[in-house]
């Protein structure tokens, strides 16, 4: 039988280092040592303990990241690994915290628009949203919004949305002393709604990030907070039973503005697809087309998503189309917009 290695452990025997606040989480960031990454992007994913960075690609299993980083042969760096009696402990889970449910979705419907309703969208983001190929009625129906820098901000919003809606267990909101707080990242709010139109959750896009721009609204682990799930956005017509899936809310919205109301399912992620059985079935999918960017020709974590989602697709009686466009555009929706500016 093959053995298995812990990814953190095995990293830490490479001399790998971390970013020591994400120790512990579900996936840890460390400096990765292939490409002269000075910040943390390899990511160590202990689901299934593998690798990858998002600088230079570099992906495998901790028998290759360890044969990678001592110069070994995959035979080698195995048998190495084998006779590391600590590796081959059985690892300590960290007792996990227990596990909170997000509000239900009428109730977080009603926070998130009293929210976004206090709230405007800057002149900046409105001239972005123009630039990607959205319309005034389009963003106007988008319900996009600006979440300004400072906690002042975040603390008065708080403070008065506390007065009219129970904020308990609505992702994005918490107490410290007892008092009601606001954690987010500034930037622009992007709602992620249902096949009716709610919103379920927020996704931020940080206005200064280089990696991970879209981010939940989430409050896990706080008092009286809540985790965001990896809610699907649907956007355009949802009475067709054809619809293409893509990675991130805006896109697809963008997206469908520009196809005359295409039906987009966006994940939050090409991982992130747990939730997405039952958009499938409320909306009576029939068949998809898959529209993720196109670094999926060339991306190995990627495509193992990708391979995944069409058993999911398939499990649940989902036909599965894949689409490809000019690699030149990398998202569906810069495709889109070019071609639609050509015409
Ligand atoms: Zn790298
Ligand atoms: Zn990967």
């Amino acid at each position: 039988m093959l053995l298995k290695f812990p990814i953190v452990q095995t990293a830490k025997k490479c001399g790998i280092p971390f970013d020591q606040r994400t120790l512990g989480r579900a996936v840890v960031e460390a400096q990765c040592p292939f490409c002269g990454d000075q910040r943390h992007h390899l990511f160590l994913y202990t689901s299934d303990d593998h690798f990858h960075c998002y600088r230079c690609r570099a992906h495998g299993n901790a028998v290759s990241l360890y044969a990678r980083c001592n110069e070994l042969s995959y035979a080698n760096a195995y048998h190495e690994l084998a006779d590391d009696k600590i590796l081959r402990l059985p690892q300590k889970r960290e007792p996990r915290p227990q596990a909170v449910e997000p509000a239900p979705i009428e109730r977080r419907h009603a926070v998130y628009t009293a929210l976004l309703d206090s709230l405007a969208l800057s002149q900046e983001h409105r001239e972005n949203l123009l630039e990607r190929g959205l319309n005034s009625e389009a963003i106007e129906a988008g319900g996009y919004r600006s979440l300004p820098y400072g906690k002042e901000v975040r603390d008065a919003l708080a403070a008065s949305l506390s007065q009219d809606c129970n904020l308990m267990h609505v992702p994005g909101f918490y107490t410290a002393n007892g008092i009601w707080q606001f954690t987010a990242w500034s930037g622009l709010l992007i709602p992620v709604r249902d096949h009716l139109g709610r919103i379920q959750g927020i996704q931020v896009r940080l206005d200064r990030a280089e990696k991970r721009k879209y981010r939940w609204v989430s409050s896990a682990d706080l008092p009286n907070g809540a985790p965001a799930r990896g809610w699907v956005h649907v956007t355009g017509d949802t009475g067709r039973r054809t619809a293409c899936i893509t990675e991130g809310a805006l896109k697809g919205d963008i997206s469908s503005l520009l196809t005359g109301g295409t039906l987009f399912l966006c994940v939050a992620g090409v991982d992130s697809t747990a939730l997405l059985p039952e958009t499938l079935k409320a909306l009576k999918i029939r068949k998809v087309y898959e529209t993720f960017d196109m670094d999926k020709l060339t991306n190995p974590h990627v495509r193992d998503a990708l391979k995944r989602l069409q058993k999911l697709l398939a499990a649940n009686g989902v036909q599965y189309r894949p689409y490809h466009w000019n690699p030149e555009y990398k998202g569906v929706d810069d495709y889109l917009w070019a071609r639609s500016r050509a015409i």
